[in-house]
């Protein structure tokens, strides 16, 4: 793996407007994402976590510009990627490609596999017929099916199935960049390292890159190298899958891991239960946003925003509890009051 950034966010933005009344005025906006900086390394894979609502999948779908980014640079293989035109977005795609969660919502019904995985090729002016249809039968064996399933359609294959025919889908085009949002959450337990080991597999054959979006970290930890944690639109902790693992510093992560289940009867791990619902997006708590859930919460959380800054060697946090800024923190509070 090399160490060379494929992908490059810095303060990424998405502020969905609140309408109200006849005339549709904008009377605020949902923070969808929040000023949220990251970037991806060739050959490594970045999970990205949080509960169902934190940004993730907002955040997935504005590297590809399937949403357009309020505000934010996305720098992909060197390119700015939110100065491209339509046209120039549209050819880029083919480095980009997604895995959704859903496969059956993704995979049109009346068509054959065939016709599925022949059409990124079509969009882009890829190869001629003969030589689509031979690479679809190619990409069908790669992914673990047969050639013979080309001539079938969506229903007649198994959810684990229509997520490795919604690979092959993201694969045909040769991409770079791979951004799977939630990939193997609609599937069964036993189908779901069936699918994780094929992307692990897929990802050393053919050097990609992937973005690893899922609410559960169980699954993320056994396909990242990387995990950044979000909450609320912002990222609150970024580090190496493992050392995430064995000590992760925010105290919303740590909650997020005691959720995981350990396959030992015999560990008894202590849940840390949060109170309350994560809070609304339109109107999110003051200073730390994970405040009104945080056992940790001091005086300063609920007026100062921490930073996420680095605390250890590539592991960043977003918390007071760890902010070498935390002086600074509280005199900007002191002169507040
Ligand atoms: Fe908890 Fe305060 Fe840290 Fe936020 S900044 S996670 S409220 S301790």
């Amino acid at each position: 793996m090399t160490t060379k950034p494929l992908l490059k966010v810095e303060g990424l933005k998405k502020y969905f407007p609140i309408k109200k009344g006849i005339l549709g005025r904008t009377v605020g906006y949902v923070k969808a994402v929040d000023d949220v900086s990251f970037y991806v390394n060739e050959g490594e894979t970045l999970g990205i976590v949080g509960e169902s609502g934190c940004g993730k999948s907002t955040t997935g779908r504005m590297l590809m510009r399937l949403l357009e980014p309020t505000e934010g640079k996305v720098e992909f293989d060197g390119k700015d990627l939110t100065s491209l035109s339509t046209e120039e977005m549209r050819k880029t795609r083919r480095d980009i490609q997604m895995v959704f969660q859903d496969p059956y919502a993704s995979l049109n019904p009346r068509h054959t596999i065939e016709k599925i995985l022949e059409e990124p090729l079509i969009v882009h002016g890829l190869d001629n017929s003969k030589e689509r249809k031979k690479k679809v039968r190619e990409f069908l064996e790669i992914v673990g099916l047969s050639a013979y399933h080309a001539k079938r359609y969506p229903h007649q294959f198994s959810g684990g199935q229509r997520q490795r025919i919604g690979i092959a889908r993201a694969l045909m085009t040769n991409p770079k960049l791979i951004i799977a949002d939630e990939p193997v959450s609609a599937l069964d337990v036993s189908i779901q390292s069936q699918v994780l080991n094929l992307m692990q597999d897929l990802q050393k054959e053919f050097n990609l890159t992937y973005i690893f979006i899922a609410h559960d970290l169980g699954v993320v930890r056994h396909i990242s190298d990387r995990v950044g944690v979000m909450y609320l639109g912002k990222m609150v902790e970024m580090a190496d899958s493992e050392q995430l693992y064995l000590k992760a510093l925010h105290p919303y992560t740590q909650a997020l891991l005691s959720a995981v289940p350990v396959p030992d009867p015999d560990f008894k791990k202590e849940q840390i239960l949060l109170e309350g619902d994560i809070p609304n997006p339109a109107n999110p708590p003051s200073g730390c946003t994970f405040h009104t859930r945080c056992p940790h919460k001091m005086e300063i959380c609920t007026k100062v925003t921490p930073r996420l800054t680095e605390h250890d060697s590539g592991h960043s946090v977003a918390c007071h509890l760890y902010s070498e800024q935390v002086d600074n923190d509280i005199k900007q509070l002191e002169g507040s009051i």
